[in-house]
């Protein structure tokens, strides 16, 4: 369906729903103009029975991959991969997805900043759409946006997780690709953590992202900027100023901290301290001591806290469909990735949280193939303990 280019004219035939059309036509994170516009969160609800602590730890965890885990990345290049789009004077017009050699290399380079962190998960381009996870665009005008953490999956196999809709050539579009990948690895706005304390001027922020180059609505304000968010609690929760998921405000925006009545917040460029921090412990790196060797009807006993993970290898003595199943209540993600000549190939994932059932694959596995299961928890009842079975 067509959508309406962003003018106050067109509003009534922008499509329905949200995201509402939107456009940013600034270049930075870090100068102050354009934003980054996060895709809504696709929040659950839960059951009575679901308490606000083990609501909390979802929110917290859910989102986030196991570690681990490869992501594969891939750039829209078809002829006719992009949008019609709506013009002022009544006429379509089509809006490519495809992107230029310069663009992608900001991007390529962004994933090696995150991964030369040392962190837990991997990234790679393919040429495929099916093969990957990520599937980023270059729509002009559409503004950077990406889906956070894990939802990605829940997006078609020709739609974009991620775009950036300006020129990423300037001297911060580095910052608006690691922003934008910080987003898909799991990161939510810094400036909605409720612990930064910062009291907004509403009436001068909704004002001022109504107007140009954002022309946001109240909805797309209140979603990025106003709400407030469940803090991640992984690496303490201050409010990080110099973060990569931090935006720039014009002075005025902001009460409290009184500095911004009259100056203008900016955050360092390139990764804070925190960022890197907050990475690193949220995907650790696995080595090969802390992957322990599952036999089969043999279940490992595991003690894990919120957000860690446990991590084994099986490699089957016949093929036959197998279970593979988490035990006791716990809230948890469990994965199996193949061990490939192509590196490791994602298999099969469950996740039980907020459900009164434990995760479970059921998959025909083959003798002498090697596979990796890794259960990552969010939340447990009675110290953490939980077992892991393949039978
Ligand atoms: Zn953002």
């Amino acid at each position: 369906m067509a959508k309406a280019k962003s003018k106050a004219s067109d509003k009534t035939k922008s499509r329905g729903g949200y995201p509402p059309e939107r456009r940013m036509v600034i270049d930075e994170k870090h100068t102050i103009g354009g934003y980054c516009s996060a895709r809504p969160e696709q929040r659950r609800t839960f059951g009575a029975n679901v308490s606000p602590g083990r609501e909390r730890a979802i929110f917290v965890h859910e989102k986030k991959w196991v570690s681990g885990t490869r992501l594969n990345y891939y750039f829209f290049d078809r002829r006719d991969d992009g949008e019609w789009l709506l013009m002022n004077n009544g006429r379509q017009r089509f809006f490519s997805w495809v992107g230029g050699e310069s663009q992608k290399r900001v991007v390529r380079k962004a994933f090696k900043v995150w991964k030369e962190i040392g962190i837990g998960l991997d990234f790679a381009e393919v040429d495929n759409r099916e093969d990957a996870e990520l599937r980023i665009g270059f729509m002009r005008d559409d503004g950077a946006w990406s889906y956070i953490g894990r939802d990605i999956l829940n997006q078609g196999k020709n739609q974009r997780t991620m775009n950036f809709g300006w020129n990423l050539t300037g001297a911060d579009g580095l910052d608006t690709a690691l922003h934008e990948i910080g987003h898909t690895l799991g990161m939510p706005h810094e400036h909605q953590n409720p612990n930064a304390g910062i009291v907004w001027d509403e009436d001068e922020v909704y004002r001022r992202l109504a107007e140009p180059p954002n022309e946001w609505s109240r909805e797309d304000t209140f979603h990025n900027i106003i709400r407030k968010i469940v803090p991640d609690t992984v690496v303490g929760s201050d409010w990080d100023r110099d973060s990569i998921m931090h935006y720039s405000f014009r002075a005025g925006m902001i009460l409290v901290p009184e500095e911004f009545r009259t100056g203008p917040l900016i955050p360092a460029p390139g990764l804070s301290a925190r960022d890197t921090a907050w990475v690193s412990q949220t995907y650790p790196e696995i080595s090969d001591e802390d992957i322990a060797e599952m036999k089969v009807f043999k279940s490992h006993c595991v003690t894990l806290g919120p957000g860690e993970q446990f991590n084994s290898s099986f490699t089957p003595v016949e093929t036959r469909r197998y279970s593979i199943a988490t035990f006791g209540p716990t809230d948890m993600v469990l994965t199996l990735f193949e061990k490939t000549s192509d590196g490791e190939q994602f298999i099969g994932g469950d996740d039980d949280s907020g459900e009164e059932r434990n995760a479970k694959l059921v998959l025909r596995l083959v003798k002498g193939r090697t596979y990796l299961i890794r259960a990552r928890q969010f939340y447990s009842w009675d110290r953490g303990e939980a077992a892991v079975m393949a039978y």
